[in-house]
């Protein structure tokens, strides 16, 4: 805490994995070498930049861009940028330092990175969005390269965003360097499913964890925050599964419908109209309200998915989860259960899947997009379905066998902490002192 003071979603999430390390440091005593921790603890770079653009009617604004370079042991850095008012640099440590173990954990030779700006585009017109995007990579080009830095989207930054920052690298750069980004539109490098990776994948870790206890998503009720990027294709994967979606969110109050979630409706709305959900009820009909500021967590569901952002699930919504009878609670967002709701689902037998495994399929996708761009290939929609579901069966698997050969057996988070620190250790190590 005094080395980052002011930090204090960096702070949670180390604490969170280095206080679960305890059993594999006994066990292994080759991965407790000295300084080590702290290393771990430290992103080896980080960048802030001034980033100056002008609006529509001319009027001048300057925000702050960042980039954490977080550890590289594993492959280049890999991560998404963030644009939200706000972001600031404790949350892209976080960000990053999460970005490191679920990268490690995805099996793939990528580090971990996160950047962003404190930006906010929403209301912006998209000439706006392009002039901001245009200075942003301006000042970012010169970090990055499909051999050092290949960030991706995240809140705020989505296909629209990739193509205005692409587009001002290539111009600077003068090279078509595709695996510089991921996240590209189908038609200039991109890959089938990178936009409903992290939600598909979700789901299916959901799903692989229910298959252990002998059940399954088919007539489960099922909350879901958000209505976002993740949000949206984890509703459509839960669905597709046989699952009765209730809710969605966003920042300013939550929709519940009873009939279940009108995904085409919903889509269009956030994705087409750029809108906001409290519109939703009124092109629905009575099966449909919207509650101001509501929450999710009240809504009785037997499954749960936090798809919005960090902390959006605390202690108190986890208790009323629980009273409502909820069997599991998968993160599509980045850390959006705080450690004390952690705390209260895993006491009360509540099955828990943490964000780094379960929203790893976002990252998994952008590494197949990126094989794509090496050999100038474009798979078809199932080979590339049939490869990331076998990414996220395989995350799952790490995830349940670590926990079980640490004396944790069920414990999602514990297993996917110690198998991405061994594998980030071992790198480490043996790449000496650096
Ligand atoms: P989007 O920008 O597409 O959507 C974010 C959603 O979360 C919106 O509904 C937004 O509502 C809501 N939200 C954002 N900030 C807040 C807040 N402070 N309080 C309440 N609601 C909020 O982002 P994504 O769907 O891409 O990302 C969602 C989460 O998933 C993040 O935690 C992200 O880090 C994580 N993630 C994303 C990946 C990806 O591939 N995109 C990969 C892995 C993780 P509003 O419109 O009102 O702001």
């Amino acid at each position: 805490c005094r080395r980052n003071p002011g930090e204090p979603e960096f702070q949670q999430a180390a604490h969170e994995v280095l206080s679960s390390l305890a059993p594999v440091l006994a066990a292994r005593p080759e991965l407790a070498e000295p300084g080590l921790i702290e290393r771990i603890a430290e992103p080896e770079r980080q960048i802030i930049f001034r980033v100056p653009w002008q609006d529509d009617s001319g009027a001048p604004h300057v925000h702050r861009g960042f980039r954490v370079e977080f550890n590289s042991a594993l492959g280049p850095y890999k991560g998404g940028l963030r644009f939200h008012p706000s972001l600031n640099l404790g949350i892209v440590k976080f960000l990053g330092f999460e970005q490191t173990f679920k990268n490690a954990l995805t099996g793939f030779g990528i580090g971990g990175g996160k950047g962003g700006s404190d930006f906010d585009p929403r209301g912006r017109s998209d000439a706006e969005v392009m002039r901001f995007c245009q200075s942003f990579m301006t000042e970012l080009h010169r970090h990055l390269g499909e051999h050092t830095d290949i960030p991706a989207g995240d809140i705020g930054v989505g296909s629209r965003e990739i193509g205005y920052l692409f587009g001002q690298y290539r111009r600077i750069t003068n090279r078509w360097e595709s695996g510089t980004l991921t996240g590209k539109g189908r038609a200039w490098g991109g890959s089938e499913l990178r936009p409903q990776a992290t939600g598909y994948g979700a789901v299916l870790f959901l799903a692989d964890m229910l298959t252990v206890r002998g059940e399954s998503l088919d007539g489960r009720r099922v909350a879901v925050s958000g209505s976002g990027n993740v949000a949206l294709h984890a509703i459509e994967k839960a669905q597709e599964l046989g699952a009765h979606v209730l809710t969605a969110s966003d920042s300013a109050g939550c929709v519940l419908d009873e009939k279940g979630i009108d995904l085409p409706l919903l889509k269009h709305l956030k994705e087409v109209e750029r809108g906001r959900l409290h519109v939703y009820p009124h092109r629905r009909g009575t099966s449909a309200r919207y509650v101001p500021g509501g929450r999710v967590w009240d809504v009785p569901a037997d499954l749960a998915l936090p798809c919005a952002t960090q902390n959006e699930l605390d202690a108190e919504a986890a208790a009323t989860l629980v009273a409502n009878g909820v069997k599991a609670v998968v993160e599509g967002a980045n850390m959006p259960t705080t450690p004390g709701a952690v705390h209260v689902l895993q006491q009360a037998g509540v099955s828990f899947g943490p964000g780094k495994a379960a929203n790893a399929g976002g990252v998994a996708a952008s590494v197949l997009e990126m094989q794509q761009n090496a050999t100038r290939q474009t798979w078809s929609r199932t080979q590339t379905a049939a490869r990331l579901a076998a990414v996220m069966h395989r995350i799952h698997d790490t995830c349940y066998e670590t926990a079980d050969r640490f004396g944790a057996p069920g414990d999602y988070l514990t297993g996917a902490n110690i198998a991405g620190f061994e594998r980030l250790a071992t790198g480490m190590l043996a790449q000496g002192l650096v």
